[in-house]
């Protein structure tokens, strides 16, 4: 039987990541008004407050010219898989399909639709990040057990360098956070650090 109460084992956060700029994406995941605005279909307040801090990490990432790569969460009517778990949300073309306002894309940068919660299933993402020489992922968005996790360890499994700052991905509840942060830490060996940490350097 599970316990009720367990013990959080300690994750470890560093202070600071460089990363050389060429060879990195900034990866945002599902960051749509259906998750992420308070008239979202499937809104929670965590996956608007990260909102801040991945528009910061955007900036730096733009201003030293590295590459930005939005996730599109992506279903069809009467999606038959993640509809009966989760109900309709972020059907293609709808409001809460678009990335919320304040992330918006900008010119140059690459958004993929992915219709499951892992990244690469079925898209062309790995071939994108291939043609690009990119090796390290700085992954932000939400929810961080569901899509973020599925991706990061997507990532890992294809032998990407990953970085995740914590305080730019969301969860529902601090069970699910600390989950995958545990499974980013301890399973996957991805970098865990916070927004101010992330440095791009051009070597
Ligand atoms: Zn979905």
């Amino acid at each position: 039987m599970l316990p009720d109460v367990v013990k959080v084992p300690r994750v470890t956060v560093v202070d600071r990541v460089s990363l050389p700029a060429k060879a990195t994406a900034v990866v945002v995941v599902d960051m749509q008004n259906d998750f992420a605005h308070p008239n979202g279909k499937l809104y929670s307040p965590a996956s608007r407050e990260i909102i801040p801090r991945i528009a910061t990490l955007l900036d730096k990432a733009r201003s030293r010219g590295v590459r930005v790569i939005y996730t599109k969460d992506t279903h069809y009517p009467d999606d038959p898989v993640e509809f009966p778990i989760w109900g309709p949300h972020v059907v293609k073309g709808t409001w809460g399909w678009e990335i919320v306002d304040e992330l918006k894309p900008r010119e140059g940068d690459i958004v993929v639709e992915k219709m499951r919660y892992d990244a690469f299933f079925g898209t062309p993402l790995d071939h994108i990040l291939r043609m690009y020489g990119v090796r390290h992922l700085v992954v932000t968005g939400t929810v961080a057990n569901i899509c973020v996790l599925h991706t990061v360890a997507s990532a890992r499994l294809r032998l990407y360098d990953v970085v995740v700052p914590v305080d730019a991905v969301a969860a529902l509840n601090e069970f699910d956070y600390a989950a995958a942060l545990r499974q980013m830490d301890f399973l996957y060996r991805v970098t865990l650090t916070k927004t101010e940490g992330v440095e791009f350097v051009n070597i």
